[in-house]
């Protein structure tokens, strides 16, 4: 069975993880988000592709779900000695990457050929694969003001208030090589348990990825677990936005292909059973289970489920 998940940064990651440890490498593709991309002293930062690689290769840093493990943090202190920001943390070892793919980028090198070379040097199997290789930014519109992206996740700690999000350009933008040849050639899409409005929206948003998905089977991971999310603003965005945090609502924002919607199955945590019933009737086949990535077990046991219940929306489907 072929897969194409789609992927941001933490959850997406973890799950990332679990479907590379019990699948062959050759039938995965991750197609992650990079509407969080920045330029910061003058680099190019993509922190969910950075997550998700680093989370492959096994050598992310498990506390903070960011950046690397076993960091120093050197160059950063001495930028800030001399008055330089401090907002946004780069580890050592982590600044060599974005070092070396904004060296690529000027010498006119893609995002995506840039990380399908890192990606051999870190050993990470599996095809990764940025959802553009074109600046796709997305923007924050607050009560008060738009914001970029960072600015609002990492420097203002996702205190303003949201009432929408923008890609902008998204329609000018193109996907980048392979993410729509590799979601035509999945059996099955995985939406990853990512924060639904700003790391699995801007890859939808992407001119082609939508149509492309409309012919497969397509199931999600609810990143919402008992009203509250693992970690991140994705609850809070539902509340702002006026709507009950929860796997109902995750369901109700991708829509089942039976409502003219994305999905076709839809698996959430064993807490929220009790809304199994008004989710199937959406349209969905849904799983329950337990969604809590905690470890690598974890991971690769929800992987498994999820794998086998896409097998099961496959048949489905076709029948
Ligand atoms: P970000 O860009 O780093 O915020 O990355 P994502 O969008 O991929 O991840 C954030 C989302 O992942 C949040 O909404 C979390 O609730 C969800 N998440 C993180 N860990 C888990 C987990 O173990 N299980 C589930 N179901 N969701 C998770």
């Amino acid at each position: 069975m072929k897969i194409a998940a789609l992927a941001g940064g933490v959850g997406g990651a973890k799950l990332a993880q679990g479907l590379a440890r019990c699948h062959p490498a050759e039938k995965l593709t991750i197609i992650v988000n990079t509407g969080d991309d920045f330029e910061h002293f003058g680099l190019k930062i993509c922190p969910d592709l950075d997550t998700v690689c680093y989370t492959l290769a096994g050598m992310e840093n498990p506390s903070t779900g960011w950046g690397l493990r076993d960091e120093t943090w050197n160059a950063l202190q001495a930028v800030t000695s001399i008055g330089g920001p401090d907002w946004f943390g780069i580890g050592d070892k982590d600044l060599g990457t974005h070092l070396e793919r904004t060296r690529r980028l000027r010498a006119g090198e893609t995002l995506s050929g840039i990380t399908r070379e890192f990606c051999n040097f870190w050993s990470v199997e599996p095809l990764v694969i940025p959802m553009s290789d074109d600046a796709v930014p997305t923007v924050v519109i607050t009560e008060s003001n738009e914001l970029d992206f960072q600015d609002y996740f990492v420097r203002q700690k996702c205190e303003p208030q949201v009432k929408g999000f923008k890609f902008s350009g998204s329609h000018r933008s193109k996907p980048a090589p392979g993410v729509l040849e590799n979601i035509d050639g999945a059996d099955i899409v995985i939406v990853c348990p990512s924060n639904p409005w700003v790391s699995i929206d801007p890859i939808l948003a992407l001119p082609g990825v939508r149509s492309a998905l409309g012919g497969k089977p397509v199931i999600a991971i609810s990143p919402i677990i008992g009203g509250k999310a693992v970690k991140g603003p994705a609850a809070k965005m539902f509340s702002e936005l006026g709507i009950k945090a929860s796997p109902l609502a995750v369901a109700e924002h991708y829509g089942s292909r039976q409502g003219g919607g994305l999905l076709s199955g839809f698996v959430m945590d064993d807490v929220d059973a009790a809304l199994k019933a008004k989710i199937e009737n959406l349209g969905l086949l849904v799983l329950v289970t337990d969604t809590l990535m905690r470890g690598s077990e974890d991971r690769i046991r929800l992987a498994r489920q999820v794998i086998a219940f896409g097998e099961t929306t496959i048949r489905r489907e076709v029948s």
